[in-house]
């Protein structure tokens, strides 16, 4: 391929996704930035790679909870640059509460962002994956993926959801030069745990540090978060040619979590 190949990254403008287009980026691909919002900064960010790296990155606002704006993130990113070869789906949001007090609406939330976004995107993305006979798709998971933690339902079921559909397109698309794979991460220190943090202290009384100690981190055997930096370089390993042949499987970056 003479061109620069092309990374999308849904939910790019924190936590996470950004460390996965900041990798992507210094890897050489160009970057679609993406998040609901639309702001000054999510463009700033786009623009800041751009710079830094020698790329070529765009914001595209899509709201992922929306079907229709799945697909045409993925359609808009082709027609600027030709193509989609590495798709990302990082986007997600959390909500906590018991099954019987669990808002309906915050539901249909999550497990439209968390899990079918994955399902309208990929759909748009495959095609031109298998005409190029080149691709790979990096959804991100979580060990709740893998493990269940109570009062989690809506965002267990979308990432358990996330596994089984990671599961299908690899089966689907194997020997066609696509890949498919899921990132599992623990405990990762983003605005997303932050609010947890900040709730359970509250809820629990206790201070930040006891908090993380004693709530958090007692999932995860290491006691210590993961960083964004490490799920991007997971991220960016399965987008490789040494993983070429790594497909339908999870990676967990959990600190052990799933072990036990
Ligand atoms: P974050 O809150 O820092 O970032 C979430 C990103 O998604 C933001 O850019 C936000 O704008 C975007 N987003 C939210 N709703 C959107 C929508 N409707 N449409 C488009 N974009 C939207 O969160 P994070 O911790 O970086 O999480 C990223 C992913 O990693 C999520 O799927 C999350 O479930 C997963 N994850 C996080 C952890 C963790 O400990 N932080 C652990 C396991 C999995």
């Amino acid at each position: 391929r003479e061109s620069r190949r092309t990374a999308v990254v849904t939910g790019s403008t924190s936590g996470i996704g950004l460390a996965i287009a900041e990798r992507l980026a210094s890897g050489g691909f160009n970057i679609v930035v993406n998040s609901y919002t639309d702001a000054e900064a999510d463009h700033a960010i786009a623009a800041g790679l751009a710079r830094r790296y020698g790329v070529e990155a765009i914001y595209v606002r899509a709201d992922m909870s929306k079907p229709a704006e799945c697909r045409a993130l993925v359609e808009a990113s082709a027609s600027r640059f030709g193509s989609v070869d590495i798709l990302v789906n990082n986007a997600g949001i959390q909500y906590v509460a018991p099954v019987e007090e669990f808002p309906v609406e915050r539901w249909n939330a999550i497990i439209a962002i968390n899990l079918s976004s994955a399902f309208h995107t990929a759909a748009a993305a495959i095609p031109g994956m298998r005409e190029a006979g080149w691709g790979r798709i990096v959804n991100i998971a979580s060990a709740h993926g893998l493990r269940a933690s109570p009062n989690k339902s809506a965002y267990v079921a979308a990432k358990h959801g996330v596994v089984g559909l990671t599961k299908t397109i690899a089966l689907e698309l194997a020997g066609k030069g696509v890949t498919c794979n899921a990132v599992c991460p623990g405990f990762v220190l983003t605005p997303l745990v932050e609010t947890q943090i900040q709730d359970r202290a509250r809820e629990a009384g206790l201070d930040r540090e006891t908090t993380i100690r004693d709530i958090l981190l007692e999932k995860q055997p290491s006691k210590e978060f993961a960083t964004v930096e490490q799920i991007a370089g997971a991220a960016a390993f399965l987008c490789s040619e040494d993983a070429a042949q790594i497909t339908g499987t999870t990676l967990s970056v959990d600190g052990g979590w799933t072990a036990a």
